[in-house]
């Protein structure tokens, strides 16, 4: 039996033949293909302002900048993310401030946030894991009666909306990620929605290396800005990916209703909530880690055994070493840290079939069944 993994890219011909025009052009970094990505994107989310990125990383760190984050400041997210969302925090020279999980959503616990917010506080960076919003609503009612910015990490978000909007349509600074596991890739890339027209220039210079051109042909620096443009490479990937959105989302879908109709309840794995509003960029459900033999890496093995690939994201950001030497530890988040401990992703991509998902519900039961047993 192949291989199935816990996601694929899946390119066109057209596509593939597109990358091959621009590889000939003699134009291959930033140029045409960039402004038309960034064209399409803001077509999409409601005729916004977008600026492309090398990675989602670098867009979410720019944000922080031009939100003015830094030294002192304070930027309230959630422990259970890729470690990026932290890592640009600190990046810019501020601190991050956990607040812990809802154990529904698996999002930041919005009841929890105002008690963590102080005079430092500078920003939120919300997360929709799995493409599962956070609550729009509460969050800017937080924001606004704080005066706090949001950079919002969209990374796994691309195509979902939140009361029927799509995310990045609306709101602060919402930052994308199309790296090759998201929902849409360039292969690396992320882009940047910016809230004013205001913010274009400085992002721009941001972006690479602070440059200004004038208009005699001269140039000028006048911030430190950093490397983090989009190839045009990149961008006809993510040209050609963006016309498949809808498509890929729909079709994700329909395979995460298939896994909630076929996966065996009686495991005693948490699954994830139900959503229309969600992408579904991942289907992750918790393990009943306390009784398997082996816990989560004996599952991981159970499963690569019969030919299925299982992700893990995440495990809790403030429990890696890095965050530790800093004063967090084990028990300052439990939800955070119970789901991050027993969390898999299943495979979920939209090439893979129906009975694919069949397979890998069988293949858990018995993983989980064979587990118990020992
Ligand atoms: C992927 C991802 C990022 C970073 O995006 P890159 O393009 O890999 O730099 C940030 N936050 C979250 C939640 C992500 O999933």
């Amino acid at each position: 039996m192949d291989f199935l993994p816990f996601t694929r890219p899946d390119i066109d011909e057209e596509t593939i033949a597109g990358v091959v025009e621009v590889l000939r052009s003699g134009w291959i970094t930033s140029g045409p293909q960039v402004k038309a990505f960034e064209a399409a994107l803001s077509e999409r989310l409601g005729g916004r302002t977008v600026r492309s990125f090398s990675s989602g990383t670098a867009a979410l760190e720019v944000a922080l900048r031009l939100a003015g984050v830094g030294p002192g400041d304070e930027v309230i997210t959630t422990p259970l993310t890729w470690v990026a969302t932290a890592n640009v925090v600190l990046a810019v020279g501020a601190r991050p401030v956990f607040v812990d999980i809802d154990p529904v959503t698996r999002n930041i616990d919005l009841d929890l946030v105002e008690a963590a917010i102080t005079p430092r506080t500078r920003a939120m960076i919300p997360v929709d894991l799995a493409g599962l919003p956070v609550d729009r609503d509460r969050l800017y009612e937080i924001a606004r009666r704080h005066r706090l910015r949001v950079v919002e990490d969209a990374a796994q978000a691309m195509g979902a909306t939140w009361r029927g909007q799509p995310i990045g349509s609306t709101g602060d600074f919402v930052a994308l990620s199309f790296h090759a596991n998201k929902n849409i890739t360039s292969i690396e890339g992320g882009a940047l929605v910016l809230p004013a027209d205001a913010d274009v220039g400085r992002c721009e210079r941001y972006r690479l290396q602070g440059v200004t051109r004038l208009p005699d042909g001269e140039m000028d620096v006048d911030l430190l800005g950093g490397k983090s443009n989009l190839t045009d490479v990149a961008a006809r990937v993510g040209l050609g990916q963006l016309a498949r959105l809808d498509a890929f989302n729909s079709r994700r879908r329909e395979l995460a209703d298939r896994y909630l109709a076929a996966f065996d309840r009686s495991l005693g794995c948490e699954l994830p909530q139900p959503t229309q509003e969600g992408n579904w960029h991942m289907f992750q459900v918790v393990l009943p880690v306390d009784r398997l033999a082996g816990g989560r890496p004996a599952f991981l093995r159970a499963m690569a055994a019969r030919q299925i690939g299982v992700g893990v994201h995440y495990p809790p950001v403030h429990l890696f070493t890095l965050y530790r030497d800093m004063g967090w530890k084990r028990g300052d988040f439990p939800h955070a840290e119970r789901v991050g401990s027993g969390t898999v992703t299943l495979p979920l991509f939209p090439a893979m079939t129906g009975d694919d998902v069949v397979r890998v519900c069988a293949a858990a039961a018995e993983a989980i069944a064979e587990l118990s047993r020992t």
